[in-house]
């Protein structure tokens, strides 16, 4: 049986995932899984992998948020004002 923030790492390690995606796929809210992604960070930097956040994208205007330093998404975009925005997106590459 494995742990919550395990359960995380194994999806991410397969494919990166958005919050929406992992809160649909393990049945939690998005606020109480943000509160889990700095542990998974975390231990995945402790076991040498790579922890990567792929930016948010808006999809009114294509505007990336790459300098956005928290893991939480944007709910707004700077650019258009839109608030259809889709990612970040969380991945894992563990080293073998
Ligand atoms: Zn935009």
């Amino acid at each position: 049986m494995q742990t919550l923030r395990q359960q995380i790492t194994t999806m991410l390690e397969q494919r990166p995932l958005d919050l929406r995606q992992l809160s649909e796929a393990l049945g939690l809210r998005e606020k109480e899984l943000l509160t889990h992604l700095p542990h998974v960070a975390r231990s995945v930097a402790a076991r040498k992998g790579r922890w990567t956040v792929v930016p948010a994208e808006c999809i009114g205007c294509g505007y990336t948020f790459r300098d956005r330093r928290r893991l939480s998404p944007p709910t707004r975009c700077p650019r258009c004002k839109a608030s259809r925005i889709h990612g970040p997106w969380y991945q894992v590459a563990s080293k073998s």
